[in-house]
């Protein structure tokens, strides 16, 4: 069989079980789980590997979920993931009562483009004609939510970094790996199209605490030393920096105030923030950063505080490869014409993948089919074909190509990626923004 041939193949076959493909997506989205905790969810794509005849292992990462294609001839391995974690938004008629959490980032959709290419590979038996390996991953963990929880979590041993594909690379889960693609749903993109080469900003995190002293508020409030003062003004500190920040860096810093003091008589002397200091770049979000821990600092010193700066390393800018882009997107355009494809912007979000990009070659288009913006309560999926069968055939073509015999496109990506940093030199990294 012939390139063209297997493609053909494949697609047909996805739009044959489309609706079986669809049901995954919405069998996952009536069960949203919060980053680490996708039990639920791990277990219904583990159910539909084993289904498809995939290996599967879970337990990667503490909850992600893999199945693998394997090639009849040895060659590169290539990372398929879909993210498995909701957000948090109460309001959502889709929001779990309990938790309040809703799969409105589309990571559902995500899971189900990742299943239906795989359900199109296996039933067209691609493995035949390819050169390495497909890893199929339900990934935990994207949205960088919960602080506090997952501070426990690291103090229990059970992961050291927040996000889910940090925890990929510190288990040396990528060794194995040379190239890794995702598709995410795009805000208010309804149609069948997908976007590629889109940007997305980096951070860092911060968890800030300023101690005062506690007095009488009201007898004796010269006695006391006020936190809550110091955390206004390092906030309007941090204000008085952004005159400073350049367009092009994006900078974007948004701290919020988790506790203000404990009980009103009392000076407050116990205050704590979080923020981001997100950024386009490493080197600004480090400049920025370094601004923002002065005026932190300007904040305690101004009323005789002392702070307590925390940073956890957040994600990585995203860097897409344009060579991996290239070959989806002529896919996307056999498929649905010029109108089945564009060009994504810059997202002032950040995502795990980020971190990837810097270690091998990566890719994360974004998918149609969706109303409403990401996280917020008007997201819908407009239209579960745009949504989720249409980038699945894009995929499982673009898979198609990178792996067929000898698997040439996958070696010719890999041959020309320079790596940002190696594995080691980003698990330094991570190490030296714990101790800054
Ligand atoms: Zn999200
Ligand atoms: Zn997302």
């Amino acid at each position: 069989m012939d390139k063209g041939k297997l493609k053909e193949a494949v697609g047909r076959i996805i739009e044959q079980e489309r609706l079986k493909i669809i049901d995954w997506s919405k069998a996952m989205a009536s069960k949203p789980e919060l980053g680490y905790k996708e039990t639920q969810t791990a277990e219904l794509i583990r159910a539909a590997f084993a289904g498809l005849g995939l290996p599967t292992r879970t337990g990667i990462a503490v909850t992600g979920v893999e199945g693998v294609l394997e090639g009849a001839r040895p060659g590169p391995g290539l990372l398929f993931m879909g993210e498995m974690d909701a957000v948090v938004n109460r309001e959502s008629s889709a929001a779990d009562p309990v938790t309040g959490a809703a799969h409105l980032c589309g990571h559902h959709l995500q899971v189900g483009i990742m299943l239906g290419a795989a359900l199109g590979l296996v039933q067209a038996g691609a493995r035949d004609h390819f050169s390495g390996k497909v890893f199929f991953l339900g990934t935990p963990a994207e949205e960088f939510i919960e602080i506090e929880e997952r501070l426990r979590l690291r103090e229990q041993g059970k992961i050291r970094y927040l996000g889910g594909k940090q925890e990929l690379v510190r288990l040396g889960y990528l060794k194995d790996k040379h190239l890794c693609v995702l598709v995410h749903a795009h805000s208010g993109l309804s149609q069948r199209k997908m976007l590629f080469g889109g940007m997305s900003n980096g951070f860092l995190a911060k968890s800030i605490r300023f101690q005062g002293k506690p007095a009488h508020a009201g007898v004796s409030p010269h006695e006391g030393i006020n936190a809550l003062n110091a955390a206004c003004l390092a906030i309007l500190n941090i204000h008085a920096q952004r005159e400073t920040f350049r367009e092009d860096d994006k900078i974007r810093v948004h701290p919020i105030i988790t506790k203000g003091g404990d009980v009103v008589n009392v000076v407050p002397y116990d205050v704590r923030m979080e923020t981001y200091v997100r950024g386009a770049r490493l080197e600004a979000i480090t400049d920025a950063n370094a601004k923002v821990d002065r005026a932190l600092r300007a904040g305690a010193d101004a009323v005789g505080a002392k702070v307590a700066i925390q940073n956890i390393p957040g994600y990585l800018p995203l860097i897409q490869n344009p060579a991996l882009s290239e070959i989806a997107k002529a896919n996307a355009i056999s498929l649905a014409g010029e109108e089945g494809a564009g060009a994504a912007g810059f997202e002032g979000g950040s995502t795990d993948m980020g971190d990837l990009s810097y270690l091998i070659p990566t890719r994360q288009p974004d998918s149609g089919g969706i109303r409403g913006n990401v996280h917020a309560t008007n997201f819908e999926v407009a239209d579960y074909e745009a949504a989720v069968i249409y980038p699945a055939k894009v995929m499982a073509m673009t898979v198609i190509d990178l792996l067929f015999e000898g698997a040439e496109e996958a070696k010719r990506v890999i041959r020309e990626f320079k790596p940002e940093m190696t594995a080691d030199q980003y698990l330094s990294f991570m190490q030296k923004v714990e101790e800054s």
